[in-house]
């Protein structure tokens, strides 16, 4: 897996300055691969790695990570991005019903789809029906009926016989056309669906085995008869490197709303995923893992990512080495701050640095030791708090930082007016880090912080 490829990569690397081209090099050729035995298309491999290149290319690396470390976090970002960031739900028609249509090869799955959306919407309470309008195959109506009995969800079907052309069947068998017009029976479907009040419904239709003319107008057709609000295109997992010429071909004949990826429960690392939404630029909404009606899911961009590059173990190598790089940062702080040296306007400084590169306190004071009682206090700063009192920090000249005993009248206006704050706020602020100066020789005395660690009795 890529994680074992890169795990030579991570040793004895720290994090310094910029990325490289080395570093990208030798980091791209490991995510190349990855994503070539993920089944990603070609093209759409050598499309992606090329942005990542340019993304990664005098970066900044994170303190915490090595080069490597640092390609696959953005490999992974840029990955969840392409693959639609968040979810995107079904649009709903203003007026019921709200009309869904399937589109996809023959074998990709649209049939088991249905019957599992139908399931689904009726578990959150709409009232779905299903339409066979596949008429290209003898069973293909047969098949939606068992399912939508297994959904519990009605299927118009025109074995009813209240379907135009339903007497062709005979004709059928004999092989010369199918046993009705699938135009109409979707058409009438989507009727009967109105006129029996049902707000959702799921319109099945044929595929081949391969992309054709003839199905393609035949589904565009159907498009025009019945306005579906979306048009899911299903496309199986496993199709590897098709997915690209199949997905093109089907957003030209119809531009579809959607993407459903079926066949997940399957060995299929899912690179068709990638391939699809960067062709098509349309977003994967839900994924299909199994025959059974209750093995669907709304898609998650951020799993399939760690599908595709395999790569789990390192996102959690990554997020480790953050958070522990983070601790060490804090750690050193707290050690300062418990030295026997008196604070200076210097230490203020670089511990709101500090917190401001981690940007949320209350996690920073989680990590300190002994900090709970600074808690509340520091919870009540705001940040902009935060950005008046380090100008007003940075007005002073060094000598003033660590003397602030020097700071009289005149040098607090200075202070004032370099900062943009008012004479008394500078005078609060003196204040304030006064009396932090002396809690602080007071604790000291008294041993040591409460509570932290080696802070004696
Ligand atoms: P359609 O021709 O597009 O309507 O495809 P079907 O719904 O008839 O599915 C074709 C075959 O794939 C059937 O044998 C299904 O049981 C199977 N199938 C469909 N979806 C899934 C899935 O998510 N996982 C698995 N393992 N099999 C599936
Ligand atoms: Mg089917």
């Amino acid at each position: 897996s890529l994680s074992d490829r890169l795990t030579g990569t991570f040793r004895n690397l720290r994090g310094k300055g910029r990325i490289t081209d080395s570093d990208v090099n030798m980091t791209i050729k490991e995510i190349r691969i990855a994503l070539l035995d993920a089944d990603v298309a070609l093209p759409v491999v050598r499309h992606f790695t090329s942005q990542v290149r340019e993304r990664a290319l005098g970066a900044e690396v994170h303190e915490a990570l090595n080069p490597a470390q640092q390609i696959v976090k953005i490999v992974n970002e840029e990955l969840v991005a392409i693959l639609g960031g968040e979810t995107r739900r079904i649009t709903f028609a203003k007026q019921p019903p709200t009309v869904i249509m399937l589109a996809g090869l023959q074998g990709s799955g649209k049939t088991t789809l249905a019957g599992k959306l139908a399931y689904w919407l009726k578990d959150q309470g709409h009232t779905p029906m299903l339409v066979a309008a596949d008429l290209q195959r003898p069973n293909a109506v047969t098949q939606l009926e068992v399912v939508g009995q297994r959904a519990g969800v009605p299927v118009y079907a025109p074995e009813r016989g209240n379907v135009e052309g339903y007497d062709a069947a005979v004709e059928y068998a004999s092989g010369t056309r199918g046993y009705g017009d699938p135009i109409s029976v979707a058409r009438q479907g989507v009727e009967e669906a109105r006129r029996q009040q049902r707000d959702v419904v799921i319109v099945d239709t044929a595929g081949r085995l391969a992309i054709d003319a003839e199905l393609m107008q035949q589904a565009a057709d159907i498009k025009d008869a019945i306005r579906p609000d979306e048009i899911l295109f299903v496309i199986d997992a496993m199709i590897g490197q098709a997915a690209v010429e199949t997905a093109e071909a089907f957003q030209r004949g119809l531009d579809f709303t959607g993407v459903v990826l079926s066949k997940l429960d399957g060995d299929a690392r899912g690179g068709a995923a990638l391939s699809v939404a960067e062709t098509t630029g349309k977003p994967i909404m839900f994924a299909s893992t199994g025959e059974q009606v209750k093995e669907f899911e709304v898609f998650h961009p951020d799993r399939m990512a760690s599908r595709i590059l395999d790569m789990g173990d390192v996102l959690t190598l990554i997020e480790q080495a953050e958070r522990a790089f983070d601790k060490r940062e804090a750690d050193e702080m707290a050690r300062k701050f418990m030295a026997d040296e008196d604070f200076t306007f210097d230490d203020f400084l670089q511990q709101m640095a500090a917190i401001k590169k981690m940007g949320n306190i209350k996690s920073m004071l989680k990590m300190m030791p002994g900090m709970n009682q600074m808690r509340d206090a520091l919870d009540a700063l705001d940040e902009r708090e935060f950005d008046r009192v380090e100008a007003m920090v940075r007005s002073m000249t060094p000598f003033e930082r660590t003397h602030p005993k020097v700071i009289n009248g005149s040098r607090r206006q200075r202070i004032a007016r370099g900062s943009g704050v008012s004479v008394s706020e500078v005078n609060q602020l003196l204040e304030r880090f006064t009396e932090a100066q002396k809690m602080m020789r007071q604790m000291r005395r008294g041993g040591g912080m409460p509570g932290a660690p080696g802070g004696g009795k």
